[in-house]
């Protein structure tokens, strides 16, 4: 793997396209900021050896031009407090100004380009944009594992201006060893939790890791997908009905691939999508008309639980209800505990992206899990066996 630890930056300009698309309140204060701090130990190294780092990234969903809410200056105070020296900001990301402040840029300063994504060409990967990026430095990093799984100008369109000298930083080599070391070096027994709201996202993952797995485990939504295939009664809970049938041709998958599936035998059911409603206990092949799975019960809780625990290795995506409300976030928080008690015992835990660490994240346990992936769709497409546009452009 091309990391850069095999090169010294001393004297070189490193462009290097993090993913800084941070969630931020109406006053633009970073609400977490784990996406800049895991860039750090890269800048860092960049800095140490005497080079400059030209830092670029998205931010949010704009419209195709430049819109004050997503710009990323927002982000200039809190990167300088982490780094401790005041950071440069360039108003545009390609142009006159970038250019004059990338080359005017010194040894161990450090330089953030304005929101990439204000030009349409990023996200069509125009090769005319890749090209007046790649002039502002010497060397092209990649570190936005986030977005590897976008073939963008500023993810892999712009590689090939650097034949020799493009690199993965240290937060892509470790997003890539972690899931490596899940999907082919992984300790068994090895333990896949699937949640979330939809069956339909995650099916290829689930029919790749029938293969790799001694026990999966599916809640959230996407389990009464499977209970109403079998028959169920599951009332108004979430359901694909176009997905009935893939739902029970998984569960044949399972048993004859010998892998120990399970689903909930129990819910925590509600009259109403929301915290204040009624709720109760019920099985899951037997929710009233009326009602709605919107978590776990206590049972699954009891045998998921044992299964977790138990595990050398756990792969989890998804969270096991709707954690975001208090009354149905008791599932999720089990399963973290039990993630978190098996990690205690020697075993190798990933968290994937998006919903499920920000389910970690909202029961402070982030630092108890062995990795907590930056990657949501990039980790999960990885996981499926596809190659990622971001990291074949580096490879290549
Ligand atoms: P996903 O993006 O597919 O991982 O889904 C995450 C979302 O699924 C979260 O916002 C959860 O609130 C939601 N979710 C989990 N369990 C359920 C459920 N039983 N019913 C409805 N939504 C759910």
């Amino acid at each position: 793997m091309k990391t850069i630890d095999q090169i010294s930056f001393a004297g070189k300009k490193a462009l290097v396209r993090v993913d800084f698309n941070v969630p931020l309140d109406k006053d633009y204060n970073i609400t977490d900021d784990n996406r800049m701090t895991a860039a750090l130990p890269t800048i860092n190294k960049i800095l140490k050896d005497g080079g400059a780092v030209i830092l670029m990234s998205h931010l949010g969903r704009p419209k195709g031009g430049p819109e004050d809410k997503f710009s990323l200056k927002h982000l200039v105070p809190h990167l300088s407090d982490l780094l401790g020296q005041q950071v440069e900001f360039a108003d545009d990301c390609i142009g006159p100004e970038a250019v004059e402040k990338a080359g005017a840029l010194q040894s161990g300063e450090v330089l953030l380009l304005e929101n990439l994504r204000f030009y349409k060409e990023e996200e069509k990967g125009d090769v005319g944009f890749a090209e007046k990026l790649s002039k502002l430095g010497d060397i092209y990093v990649n570190d936005a594992f986030g977005t590897a799984h976008r073939a963008h100008a500023s993810t892999a369109v712009i590689a090939q201006f650097f034949p020799n000298a493009k690199y993965f930083g240290y937060l892509m080599a470790a997003e890539l060893a972690n899931a490596e070391k899940v999907l082919n070096g992984a300790v068994r027994p090895f333990t896949a939790i699937m949640g979330g709201a939809k069956v339909s996202d995650k099916i290829e993952l689930i029919e790749r890791l029938l293969d790799k797995v001694d026990s999966l485990i599916i809640g959230g939504g996407m389990a009464y997908t499977f209970a109403k295939a079998q028959g169920g009664k599951i009332g108004k809970s979430l359901v694909e009905e176009d997905k009935l049938g893939l739902a029970l041709e998984l569960i044949d998958k399972a048993k004859s691939k010998g892998v120990n599936l399970l689903l909930p035998t129990d819910s925590i059911v509600a009259d109403n999508f929301s915290n204040d409603a009624n709720t109760g206990i019920a099985q899951n092949n037997a929710i009233e008309d009326g009602w709605m799975g919107l978590d776990i019960g206590p049972d699954s809780i009891a045998e998921f639980s044992k299964v977790v625990e138990g595990s050398k290795t756990i792969l989890w995506n998804g969270p096991m209800g709707v954690f975001e409300m208090e009354k149905f976030e008791k599932g999720t928080k089990a399963i973290a505990d039990a993630v978190v008690k098996a990690t205690e015992n020697g075993a190798f835990s990933l968290i994937g992206g998006g919903d499920s660490a920000a389910a970690v994240a909202k029961f402070n346990l982030t630092d108890d899990v062995s990795y907590v992936s930056t990657g949501g769709g990039a980790l999960l497409e990885y996981m499926e066996g596809k190659e990622l546009p971001g990291v074949k452009a580096i490879n290549d």
